[in-house]
């Protein structure tokens, strides 16, 4: 048996690989910071036999309760996806499987790689009214890149997408690569009407340090992005500093910060009602889009998701509430579950790639139901 993690976002550490049914693994902090919880590793063994995977520190890791009712995610093939048997007891994640094939990869949730990455913004800008900016560089020397899709014009609206400021969340660039999909189908009347009223501008991957690296949450020197919106330096999170100059640049009339929540099983949206400048227009503007987004797909709801903010008491440093009040603008934290979203629950795949792509697209419909009314 051997164990290897020697790879794109690869996160293991093994502490005692002698017996296949006492498989004893830890996963390693991100780099400067004490969050873990993102784990990817090669299992090579012999197919047909039972294999119990212990990770062994999985109490300490930064959400717990996330690994109640979590099922691991395994592959062969590195395409697809499923979900394995997987119990969280005694502060541990235990894993047991009976791999079909004699490589198993297992991972938090599907990898989204950095070559897939590159492939993704590099094909996008081969569509009409598309290019790739590249912002700066990240601490790692990595681009930082955005994508411009429509043709600016006086009075078009200028949207922003950004996803993955926490790296573990691979969902989200899941997410936006079915946005993009979408937006780019020019037989979709919705994304045709929409590029004729706005300008997209999209940050697929807005931690590609973090994502090579295999972190849950943070940047190359340990910083949580999401906390860095109110005061961003090219010190410790240029790539935020980045994308809020050119944010002032171009203006901001609806943002979505796409992310994946460790505990709850639902997809649902955060939004600005903690902010200073909320009000009764900001508040429409929500109430619209939740609906809109409600009735496209029965994998969004606004019953369970987290507690709402009182009056003037929003984290101005996240990035959602830094986007809100800065532009009084719609703004939304778009949660998607590890586990699964429990109005339409599936349990072989549970929630997954394909299924994020898919409400990534979705959200399309929202926008467009809201696009007139955002100024
Ligand atoms: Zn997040």
């Amino acid at each position: 048996m051997r164990i290897t993690s020697n790879f794109d976002s690869g996160n293991i550490n093994v502490v005692d690989i002698s017996d296949a049914k006492n498989i004893q693994l830890s996963i390693n902090k991100d780099h400067q910071s004490d969050f873990y919880q993102w784990f990817h590793f090669k299992l090579e063994t012999t197919a047909g036999e039972e294999h119990i995977l212990r990770i062994t520190n999985a109490k300490d890791a930064a959400y717990p309760e996330g690994w109640e009712n979590y099922q691991a995610m395994a592959s062969y093939d590195r395409e697809t996806w499923f979900r394995v048997n997987s119990e969280y007891k005694d502060g541990e994640l235990v894993i047991n499987h009976i791999p079909d094939f004699d490589n198993v990869f297992y991972a938090y949730f599907v990898p989204y790689s950095y070559e897939r990455h590159l492939d993704l913004i590099h094909q996008s800008q081969l569509n009409p009214d598309t290019q790739l900016i590249t912002l700066g560089e990240t601490l790692d020397g990595r681009d930082m890149s955005l994508l411009q899709i429509g043709v600016p014009k006086p009075g078009k609206k200028s949207i922003w997408i950004t996803a993955r400021q926490h790296p573990g969340e691979s969902m989200a660039e899941w997410y936006v690569e079915g946005l993009l999909d979408r937006l780019f189908d020019a037989d979709d009347a919705t994304s045709r009407l929409l590029l004729d009223k706005a300008v997209f501008y999209v940050v697929p991957n807005m931690n590609p340090d973090g994502s090579a690296r295999g972190h849950l949450r943070t940047n190359a020197v340990g910083t949580n992005l999401n906390r860095e919106w109110l005061e961003p330096s090219m010190d410790k999170s240029p790539e935020v500093y980045l994308v809020t100059e050119k944010m002032k640049e171009v203006g901001v009339d609806l943002f979505l910060d796409i992310h994946g929540d460790e505990a709850i099983p639902y997809n649902f949206v955060a939004g600005c009602e903690g902010i200073k400048s909320y009000d009764a227009r900001h508040q429409m503007l929500e109430e619209s889009f939740k609906a809109a987004y409600a009735a496209a797909t029965p994998e969004f709801q606004d019953v369970h998701g987290y507690s709402k903010d009182k009056p003037g008491e929003a984290n101005p440093t996240v990035g959602a509430a830094w986007v809100g009040e800065q532009f009084k603008c719609l703004s939304y934290t778009v949660e998607m579950p590890f586990k699964d979203h429990n109005d339409a629950p599936d349990a072989v795949y549970g929630w997954n790639d394909v299924r994020s792509a898919k409400f990534g697209a979705d959200a399309l419909t929202a926008v467009y139901a809201v696009i007139d009314q955002l100024r």
